[in-house]
């Protein structure tokens, strides 16, 4: 690789940060030290009914207590709607696009499986809608998601997802490629009903506006890839490599959540736990 490597660490300042972030942070940062490359820090507030500036301050301070650095200016996705306006607009001058008035209980009702998140599996009812009905139901006021045809999307081809050894120096560098399977995501929201955009489309937008060659992340959100590779290759944009860590997790075997309560970053250093405590406890020291 001629030029410098660059990772990013993309928390949502939903809640407090917990040992999970300082484990992705952590790995994210030593993955781009391993390879001579930069992190950055990008602040995922799409979701402004959630979002609170005091969790982004918490995002700030956690991660410098965890002596963590990373270079100015922190983008914040509330600031590039539209830019992810731009890319929706692409896709649906395509027909990739079509608008869903389908409430979450109609799907449930409805739906044919579950996603690769558990979620009801869109069963396509709004697929179907005539412009006319489409234009009857927007003019009567009733908000709209756009989702992906993704059978269409399909068309540009089987696609790989370029996965990368993190923790690994240069020289002891290997990568290769697996399949990605989007199909099995059915048609999901491009743009949600409550922001002008969702997770898949901002992540996919700026990971290519920032220039980021290695994306490090949780387990969590390897399904999610297959839908990555699927916009980078509709929108025309490089897709970076990617490794996904495994979670931390609870007694109960379960992912560290802030909806669950999960002891906070902040919970714990006012306990007393130190920085070198929390690096230590993680295995990065
Ligand atoms: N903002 C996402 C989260 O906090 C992470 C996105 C990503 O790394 O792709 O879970």
């Amino acid at each position: 690789m001629t030029s410098q490597p660059i990772f990013r660490f993309a928390p949502s300042p939903n809640g407090w940060l917990h040992l999970g972030h300082a484990y992705s942070a952590l790995y994210t940062d030593r993955a781009a030290k391993a390879m001579g490359g930069t992190m950055l820090l990008r602040i995922e507030d799409i979701d402004t009914a959630r979002r609170k500036p005091e969790f982004v301050a918490g995002i700030f301070e956690d991660l410098q207590w965890l002596g963590l650095s990373w270079p100015q200016p922190v983008w914040f996705q509330s600031q590039r709607f539209p830019a992810y306006g731009e890319a929706a607009e692409k896709l649906r001058k395509r027909g990739l696009l079509y608008p869903c008035f389908c409430s979450r209980s109609e799907i449930s009702a409805r739906a044919n499986g579950t996603d690769p998140e558990g979620a009801p599996f869109y069963p396509g009812t709004c697929r179907h809608l005539t412009k006319e009905q489409v234009g009857q139901r927007l003019a009567a006021g009733e908000r709209a998601q756009w989702r992906l045809r993704m059978d269409e999307a399909l068309v540009a081809g089987p696609m790989k997802i370029h996965v990368f050894a993190a923790g690994m120096n240069e020289k002891q560098q290997h990568e290769w490629q697996i399949a990605a399977n989007p199909a099995r995501w059915g048609d999901v929201v491009l743009v949600r009903k409550d922001t002008p955009t969702s997770y898949h489309l901002s992540v996919v937008v700026d990971d290519a506006a920032q220039g980021v060659t290695h994306v490090t992340r949780g387990m969590d959100l390897e399904a999610a890839t297959d839908i990555h590779v699927l916009l980078q290759e509709l929108l025309g944009l490089p897709s970076p490599f990617y490794a996904h860590h495994d979670l931390i997790l609870d007694e109960e075997r379960q992912k560290l959540s802030k909806s669950k309560g999960s002891q906070s970053l902040r919970d714990l250093r006012a306990a007393g736990w130190t920085a070198g405590e929390v690096r230590r406890r993680l295995g990065f020291e």
